[in-house]
Protein backbone atom coordinates (compact mmCIF):
# COMPACT_ATOMS: atom_id res chain seq x y z
CA UNK A 1 0.00 0.00 0.00
CA UNK A 2 2.89 1.93 0.79
CA UNK A 3 4.54 1.21 -2.12
CA UNK A 4 1.92 2.20 -4.41
CA UNK A 5 0.87 5.54 -2.68
CA UNK A 6 4.85 6.48 -3.05
CA UNK A 7 4.56 5.66 -7.00
CA UNK A 8 0.74 7.92 -6.92
CA UNK A 9 2.90 10.47 -5.17
CA UNK A 10 6.23 10.44 -7.68
CA UNK A 11 3.69 10.47 -10.61
CA UNK A 12 1.78 13.77 -9.51
CA UNK A 13 5.40 15.04 -8.76
CA UNK A 14 6.63 14.08 -11.98
CA UNK A 15 3.15 15.46 -13.84
CA UNK A 16 4.06 19.27 -11.63
CA UNK A 17 7.30 19.45 -12.50
CA UNK A 18 6.54 18.56 -16.36
CA UNK A 19 3.46 20.48 -16.77
CA UNK A 20 4.41 23.88 -16.40
CA UNK A 21 7.81 23.35 -18.78
CA UNK A 22 5.45 22.68 -21.46
CA UNK A 23 2.77 25.50 -20.85
CA UNK A 24 5.90 28.00 -20.88
CA UNK A 25 6.85 26.87 -23.79
CA UNK A 26 4.15 28.62 -25.77
CA UNK A 27 2.48 31.58 -26.70
CA UNK A 28 -0.63 32.76 -24.63
CA UNK A 29 -3.13 34.13 -27.24
CA UNK A 30 -4.85 37.36 -26.51
CA UNK A 31 -7.44 39.00 -28.59
CA UNK A 32 -5.90 36.30 -31.27
CA UNK A 33 -2.12 37.71 -31.10
CA UNK A 34 0.01 35.92 -29.99
CA UNK A 35 2.39 37.03 -26.99
CA UNK A 36 5.07 35.23 -24.80
CA UNK A 37 3.50 33.47 -21.97
CA UNK A 38 3.01 35.43 -19.03
CA UNK A 39 2.95 38.77 -20.50
CA UNK A 40 -0.74 40.48 -20.50
CA UNK A 41 -0.09 43.30 -23.13
CA UNK A 42 -1.81 46.70 -22.33
CA UNK A 43 -4.36 49.33 -24.32
CA UNK A 44 -1.96 52.40 -24.39
CA UNK A 45 -5.03 55.32 -24.00
CA UNK A 46 -4.88 58.86 -24.44
CA UNK A 47 -1.47 58.27 -26.05
CA UNK A 48 0.07 57.96 -23.01
CA UNK A 49 2.92 55.97 -24.17
CA UNK A 50 5.70 54.53 -21.51
CA UNK A 51 8.47 56.36 -22.21
CA UNK A 52 10.31 53.15 -22.80
CA UNK A 53 8.87 50.13 -25.35
CA UNK A 54 8.68 46.83 -24.18
CA UNK A 55 8.00 44.60 -26.83
CA UNK A 56 4.75 42.66 -26.13
CA UNK A 57 3.77 44.82 -23.29
CA UNK A 58 1.62 47.30 -25.60
CA UNK A 59 -1.74 46.43 -27.79
CA UNK A 60 -1.87 48.20 -31.09
CA UNK A 61 -4.53 49.97 -31.44
CA UNK A 62 -7.22 49.12 -34.45
CA UNK A 63 -6.48 51.70 -35.79
CA UNK A 64 -2.54 52.18 -35.16
CA UNK A 65 0.57 51.73 -36.93
CA UNK A 66 3.66 51.06 -35.23
CA UNK A 67 7.42 50.80 -36.68
CA UNK A 68 10.39 49.81 -35.49
CA UNK A 69 13.31 50.48 -37.13
CA UNK A 70 15.78 46.97 -36.83
CA UNK A 71 18.79 48.09 -38.62
CA UNK A 72 20.07 51.75 -39.15
CA UNK A 73 23.59 51.31 -40.41
CA UNK A 74 25.91 50.01 -43.16
CA UNK A 75 27.44 47.18 -44.51
CA UNK A 76 29.83 47.10 -42.16
CA UNK A 77 28.14 46.90 -38.94
CA UNK A 78 28.53 47.96 -35.89
CA UNK A 79 27.03 46.06 -32.61
CA UNK A 80 24.71 49.52 -31.98
CA UNK A 81 23.99 49.65 -35.85
CA UNK A 82 22.54 46.43 -38.00
CA UNK A 83 22.36 47.24 -41.60
CA UNK A 84 18.74 48.45 -42.94
CA UNK A 85 15.75 46.68 -41.44
CA UNK A 86 11.85 48.20 -40.87
CA UNK A 87 9.42 46.30 -38.99
CA UNK A 88 5.93 47.74 -39.74
CA UNK A 89 2.93 46.15 -37.73
CA UNK A 90 -0.53 47.20 -38.79
CA UNK A 91 -3.72 47.50 -36.37
CA UNK A 92 -5.74 44.87 -38.38
CA UNK A 93 -3.07 42.17 -37.37
CA UNK A 94 -0.99 42.45 -40.35
CA UNK A 95 3.25 42.93 -40.53
CA UNK A 96 5.81 43.90 -42.85
CA UNK A 97 9.42 43.88 -42.64
CA UNK A 98 11.07 46.12 -45.26
CA UNK A 99 14.81 45.54 -45.90
CA UNK A 100 16.48 42.50 -44.31
CA UNK A 101 20.03 43.54 -43.90
CA UNK A 102 22.70 41.40 -42.35
CA UNK A 103 22.63 41.68 -38.50
CA UNK A 104 19.38 42.99 -38.25
CA UNK A 105 17.36 39.42 -37.24
CA UNK A 106 19.65 40.17 -34.11
CA UNK A 107 17.21 42.70 -33.09
CA UNK A 108 14.07 41.18 -34.58
CA UNK A 109 14.86 38.29 -32.42
CA UNK A 110 15.42 41.11 -29.89
CA UNK A 111 11.63 42.10 -29.80
CA UNK A 112 10.44 38.50 -29.18
CA UNK A 113 8.14 38.39 -32.51
CA UNK A 114 5.33 36.01 -33.14
CA UNK A 115 7.54 34.51 -36.18
CA UNK A 116 4.43 33.27 -37.96
CA UNK A 117 3.19 36.21 -38.64
CA UNK A 118 7.26 37.00 -40.20
CA UNK A 119 5.97 36.07 -43.69
CA UNK A 120 6.33 38.71 -45.92
CA UNK A 121 9.63 41.08 -46.78
CA UNK A 122 10.05 43.56 -49.09
CA UNK A 123 13.34 44.21 -50.53
CA UNK A 124 13.96 47.88 -52.05
CA UNK A 125 17.14 46.39 -53.63
CA UNK A 126 20.17 43.44 -53.57
CA UNK A 127 22.92 44.47 -51.50
CA UNK A 128 23.40 42.54 -48.33
CA UNK A 129 23.24 45.94 -46.37
CA UNK A 130 19.40 45.56 -47.08
CA UNK A 131 18.67 41.76 -47.59
CA UNK A 132 21.63 39.97 -46.22
CA UNK A 133 19.57 38.43 -43.52
CA UNK A 134 16.83 36.71 -45.80
CA UNK A 135 18.39 33.21 -45.27
CA UNK A 136 18.46 33.39 -41.21
CA UNK A 137 14.42 34.75 -41.13
CA UNK A 138 13.80 32.22 -43.47
CA UNK A 139 15.30 29.35 -41.07
CA UNK A 140 15.42 31.39 -37.78
CA UNK A 141 11.29 31.94 -38.46
CA UNK A 142 10.54 28.48 -39.47
CA UNK A 143 12.10 26.89 -36.42
CA UNK A 144 10.49 29.88 -34.23
CA UNK A 145 6.92 29.25 -35.53
CA UNK A 146 5.96 30.28 -38.84
CA UNK A 147 4.34 27.54 -40.52
CA UNK A 148 3.78 29.23 -44.19
CA UNK A 149 6.59 29.76 -46.90
CA UNK A 150 8.27 33.38 -46.74
CA UNK A 151 7.32 35.62 -49.27
CA UNK A 152 10.31 37.91 -50.61
CA UNK A 153 9.00 40.81 -53.21
CA UNK A 154 11.77 42.79 -54.76
CA UNK A 155 12.59 44.23 -58.04
CA UNK A 156 14.04 42.68 -61.21
CA UNK A 157 17.42 43.27 -62.41
CA UNK A 158 19.01 44.64 -65.65
CA UNK A 159 19.20 40.95 -66.81
CA UNK A 160 17.68 37.81 -65.00
CA UNK A 161 20.36 37.35 -62.96
CA UNK A 162 20.42 40.27 -61.56
CA UNK A 163 16.62 39.95 -60.11
CA UNK A 164 15.40 39.10 -57.03
CA UNK A 165 13.83 35.83 -58.40
CA UNK A 166 17.62 34.76 -59.21
CA UNK A 167 18.45 35.86 -55.99
CA UNK A 168 15.84 33.87 -53.66
CA UNK A 169 16.33 30.59 -56.38
CA UNK A 170 19.92 30.47 -55.20
CA UNK A 171 19.40 31.01 -51.76
CA UNK A 172 17.34 28.32 -51.57
CA UNK A 173 19.63 26.36 -53.46
CA UNK A 174 22.97 27.38 -51.07
CA UNK A 175 20.68 26.01 -48.08
CA UNK A 176 19.79 22.88 -49.70
CA UNK A 177 21.36 21.36 -46.75
CA UNK A 178 19.80 22.67 -44.25
CA UNK A 179 16.31 22.71 -45.43
CA UNK A 180 16.78 18.70 -46.37
CA UNK A 181 18.47 18.41 -42.90
CA UNK A 182 15.15 20.14 -41.59
CA UNK A 183 12.39 18.39 -43.32
CA UNK A 184 9.97 16.32 -41.36
CA UNK A 185 10.55 18.24 -38.23
CA UNK A 186 9.41 21.58 -38.73
CA UNK A 187 6.21 21.96 -40.97
CA UNK A 188 6.92 21.59 -45.02
CA UNK A 189 5.37 24.85 -45.83
CA UNK A 190 7.46 27.35 -43.81
CA UNK A 191 10.64 25.77 -45.62
CA UNK A 192 9.38 27.69 -48.74
CA UNK A 193 10.79 30.61 -49.86
CA UNK A 194 8.69 32.66 -52.72
CA UNK A 195 10.12 35.02 -54.89
CA UNK A 196 7.29 38.14 -55.89
CA UNK A 197 9.56 39.91 -58.61
CA UNK A 198 7.95 42.94 -60.22
CA UNK A 199 9.66 45.46 -62.81
CA UNK A 200 11.41 47.95 -60.82
CA UNK A 201 11.07 50.93 -63.53
CA UNK A 202 7.76 51.23 -62.97
CA UNK A 203 5.38 52.74 -60.49
CA UNK A 204 2.99 49.95 -59.63
CA UNK A 205 1.05 48.44 -56.81
CA UNK A 206 2.63 45.22 -56.06
CA UNK A 207 0.55 44.27 -53.04
CA UNK A 208 -2.84 44.53 -52.34
CA UNK A 209 -5.02 42.34 -49.77
CA UNK A 210 -6.43 42.95 -46.73
CA UNK A 211 -7.40 46.39 -47.19
CA UNK A 212 -3.14 47.31 -47.03
CA UNK A 213 -1.81 48.32 -50.24
CA UNK A 214 2.18 48.57 -51.42
CA UNK A 215 3.21 50.41 -53.99
CA UNK A 216 7.02 50.46 -55.67
CA UNK A 217 8.66 53.08 -57.49
CA UNK A 218 12.40 53.57 -58.95
CA UNK A 219 15.11 54.22 -57.21
CA UNK A 220 18.86 55.78 -58.19
CA UNK A 221 21.35 54.20 -56.76
CA UNK A 222 24.52 52.71 -58.39
CA UNK A 223 23.01 50.09 -61.01
CA UNK A 224 19.54 49.43 -62.25
CA UNK A 225 17.44 47.75 -59.64
CA UNK A 226 16.47 49.22 -56.72
CA UNK A 227 13.04 50.71 -55.50
CA UNK A 228 11.45 52.46 -52.83
CA UNK A 229 7.96 51.46 -51.60
CA UNK A 230 4.69 53.50 -50.17
CA UNK A 231 2.57 51.37 -47.83
CA UNK A 232 -1.00 52.56 -47.09
CA UNK A 233 -3.60 50.94 -45.02
CA UNK A 234 -6.63 53.13 -43.50
CA UNK A 235 -5.19 56.36 -44.03
CA UNK A 236 -2.38 56.56 -42.67
CA UNK A 237 0.94 55.86 -44.66
CA UNK A 238 4.17 54.53 -44.71
CA UNK A 239 7.24 55.29 -46.97
CA UNK A 240 10.17 53.44 -47.22
CA UNK A 241 13.48 54.60 -48.85
CA UNK A 242 16.27 52.21 -49.53
CA UNK A 243 19.06 53.38 -50.86
CA UNK A 244 18.49 56.28 -53.21
CA UNK A 245 20.01 59.54 -55.06
CA UNK A 246 17.19 62.12 -54.59
CA UNK A 247 14.83 61.30 -57.39
CA UNK A 248 11.68 63.02 -58.79
CA UNK A 249 9.57 59.46 -58.43
CA UNK A 250 10.55 59.58 -54.40
CA UNK A 251 9.13 63.37 -53.83
CA UNK A 252 5.61 62.36 -55.56
CA UNK A 253 5.19 59.04 -53.75
CA UNK A 254 6.34 60.50 -50.84
CA UNK A 255 4.26 63.62 -50.83
CA UNK A 256 2.51 64.07 -47.60
CA UNK A 257 2.89 60.99 -46.38
CA UNK A 258 2.40 60.37 -42.37
CA UNK A 259 6.18 58.30 -41.89
CA UNK A 260 9.08 58.81 -44.62
CA UNK A 261 12.37 57.07 -43.73
CA UNK A 262 14.99 58.11 -46.69
CA UNK A 263 18.42 57.04 -46.16
CA UNK A 264 20.98 60.05 -45.11
CA UNK A 265 24.35 59.00 -45.66
CA UNK A 266 27.90 60.88 -44.48
CA UNK A 267 29.19 63.91 -46.07
CA UNK A 268 32.15 63.39 -48.42
CA UNK A 269 34.36 64.65 -45.42
CA UNK A 270 32.93 62.11 -42.88
CA UNK A 271 33.18 59.41 -45.11
CA UNK A 272 37.30 60.64 -45.60
CA UNK A 273 37.41 60.17 -41.84
CA UNK A 274 35.91 57.26 -41.14
CA UNK A 275 36.48 54.89 -44.27
CA UNK A 276 40.02 56.43 -45.11
CA UNK A 277 38.64 56.89 -49.08
CA UNK A 278 40.06 59.53 -51.03
CA UNK A 279 38.17 62.32 -51.54
CA UNK A 280 36.95 62.04 -55.27
CA UNK A 281 35.73 57.76 -54.38
CA UNK A 282 34.02 59.71 -50.79
CA UNK A 283 32.14 61.98 -53.13
CA UNK A 284 31.03 59.52 -55.40
CA UNK A 285 30.06 57.12 -52.70
CA UNK A 286 28.28 59.97 -50.30
CA UNK A 287 26.42 62.39 -53.06
CA UNK A 288 26.29 60.24 -56.21
CA UNK A 289 24.72 56.75 -55.64
CA UNK A 290 23.92 58.06 -51.78
CA UNK A 291 22.05 60.97 -50.48
CA UNK A 292 24.35 62.92 -48.01
CA UNK A 293 22.19 64.74 -44.81
CA UNK A 294 21.71 68.22 -46.75
CA UNK A 295 20.09 66.50 -49.99
CA UNK A 296 18.10 64.38 -46.94
CA UNK A 297 16.79 68.05 -45.87
CA UNK A 298 15.85 69.16 -48.67
CA UNK A 299 13.56 65.55 -49.83
CA UNK A 300 11.66 66.08 -46.41
CA UNK A 301 11.36 69.87 -46.94
CA UNK A 302 9.31 68.98 -50.94
CA UNK A 303 7.50 66.07 -49.08
CA UNK A 304 6.51 67.57 -46.59
CA UNK A 305 5.73 64.48 -44.18
CA UNK A 306 4.25 64.23 -40.78
CA UNK A 307 7.36 62.36 -39.44
CA UNK A 308 10.91 62.27 -41.52
CA UNK A 309 13.10 59.64 -40.62
CA UNK A 310 16.57 59.54 -41.16
CA UNK A 311 19.29 56.38 -40.91
CA UNK A 312 22.02 54.72 -43.00
CA UNK A 313 24.72 56.00 -40.88
CA UNK A 314 26.04 54.94 -37.75
CA UNK A 315 25.21 56.92 -34.72
CA UNK A 316 28.64 57.93 -33.70
CA UNK A 317 28.40 60.57 -31.41
CA UNK A 318 31.03 62.65 -33.40
CA UNK A 319 29.31 61.88 -36.45
CA UNK A 320 25.82 62.09 -35.68
CA UNK A 321 25.34 65.60 -34.88
CA UNK A 322 27.37 66.60 -37.44
CA UNK A 323 24.72 64.97 -39.69
CA UNK A 324 22.26 66.79 -37.99
CA UNK A 325 23.25 69.86 -37.84
CA UNK A 326 23.50 69.44 -41.68
CA UNK A 327 20.18 68.59 -42.16
CA UNK A 328 18.58 71.06 -40.50
CA UNK A 329 20.31 73.44 -42.74
CA UNK A 330 17.59 72.10 -45.14
CA UNK A 331 14.63 71.03 -43.26
CA UNK A 332 12.89 72.17 -40.34
CA UNK A 333 10.46 69.72 -40.22
CA UNK A 334 9.39 66.66 -37.64
CA UNK A 335 12.56 64.70 -37.57
CA UNK A 336 13.96 61.51 -36.28
CA UNK A 337 17.28 60.04 -36.36
CA UNK A 338 16.83 56.55 -35.79
CA UNK A 339 18.66 54.37 -34.40
CA UNK A 340 18.64 50.25 -33.93
CA UNK A 341 15.41 49.39 -31.64
CA UNK A 342 14.08 53.36 -32.42
CA UNK A 343 10.22 52.49 -32.63
CA UNK A 344 7.65 55.18 -34.02
CA UNK A 345 4.02 54.77 -32.75
CA UNK A 346 1.20 56.25 -35.51
CA UNK A 347 -2.32 57.43 -35.57
CA UNK A 348 -4.42 60.27 -37.51
CA UNK A 349 -4.16 62.36 -34.46
CA UNK A 350 -0.50 61.59 -32.98
CA UNK A 351 2.91 60.33 -33.93
CA UNK A 352 5.15 58.49 -30.71
CA UNK A 353 8.78 58.12 -30.92
CA UNK A 354 10.86 56.11 -28.18
CA UNK A 355 13.40 53.85 -28.35
CA UNK A 356 12.74 49.84 -27.77
CA UNK A 357 14.65 48.16 -24.24
CA UNK A 358 15.06 44.48 -24.75
CA UNK A 359 16.52 41.94 -23.18
CA UNK A 360 19.59 40.80 -24.44
CA UNK A 361 18.82 37.10 -23.17
CA UNK A 362 15.48 37.38 -24.95
CA UNK A 363 14.28 33.67 -25.79
CA UNK A 364 11.72 33.16 -28.68
CA UNK A 365 7.99 33.31 -27.71
CA UNK A 366 7.52 29.38 -28.84
CA UNK A 367 5.71 28.04 -31.12
CA UNK A 368 1.59 28.25 -31.44
CA UNK A 369 -0.47 25.28 -31.90
CA UNK A 370 -0.85 26.21 -35.72
CA UNK A 371 2.27 25.32 -35.91
CA UNK A 372 2.23 22.37 -34.33
CA UNK A 373 -0.41 20.97 -36.44
CA UNK A 374 0.86 21.96 -39.51
CA UNK A 375 1.51 19.51 -42.20
CA UNK A 376 5.26 17.81 -42.53
CA UNK A 377 6.31 15.19 -44.17
CA UNK A 378 7.79 12.27 -42.80
CA UNK A 379 10.71 11.97 -40.62
CA UNK A 380 13.04 10.11 -42.24
CA UNK A 381 14.50 7.22 -40.27
CA UNK A 382 17.90 8.43 -41.73
CA UNK A 383 19.42 10.98 -43.98
CA UNK A 384 23.06 9.51 -43.20
CA UNK A 385 24.75 5.92 -44.13
CA UNK A 386 24.57 3.21 -42.17
CA UNK A 387 28.24 2.96 -41.76
CA UNK A 388 28.10 6.53 -40.26
CA UNK A 389 25.46 5.76 -37.57
CA UNK A 390 27.15 2.66 -36.99
CA UNK A 391 29.23 4.91 -35.26
CA UNK A 392 27.32 6.32 -32.65
CA UNK A 393 27.46 5.54 -28.95
CA UNK A 394 23.62 4.88 -28.05
CA UNK A 395 23.83 4.12 -24.99
CA UNK A 396 25.27 7.45 -23.92
CA UNK A 397 22.30 9.59 -24.30
CA UNK A 398 18.91 8.28 -22.00
CA UNK A 399 16.51 6.20 -23.84
CA UNK A 400 13.39 8.15 -25.61
CA UNK A 401 10.52 8.45 -22.37
CA UNK A 402 7.35 5.83 -23.03
CA UNK A 403 4.61 7.98 -24.88
ZN1 LIG B 1 22.80 49.79 -51.60
ZN1 LIG C 1 22.60 50.55 -48.06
Amino acid sequence: MKTHSLKYLTVIVCLLLSGPALVNAKPDKVDGENYPSGRVPQEIKNNNYPRSYFPNTEKLGENEMRIIALGTGMPTQTPNNKSAAFLVELGNGDSFLFDLGSGSTDNLAGIQPDYSKLNKVFASHLHTDHIGDLASLWIAGWIGGRYLPLEVWGPSGATPELGTASMVNHIEKAWAWDVTARSGILPDAGGKLISHEFDFSKTAVIYAKNDVEITAFPAIHNMDSAVSYRLDWNGLSFVFGGDSFPNQWFLKNAKGADVVVHECFFTPEQWMKIAGFPYKQAYWVTSKIHTPPEGFGKIMSAVEPRMAVAYHYWNHRDIEFEIFEKVRKTYDGPLTMANDLTVINVTKDHIEVREATINQEAWAQGTAKEWDNAPRSETKDSLMSDWLIKGGISDFVPPPRPQ
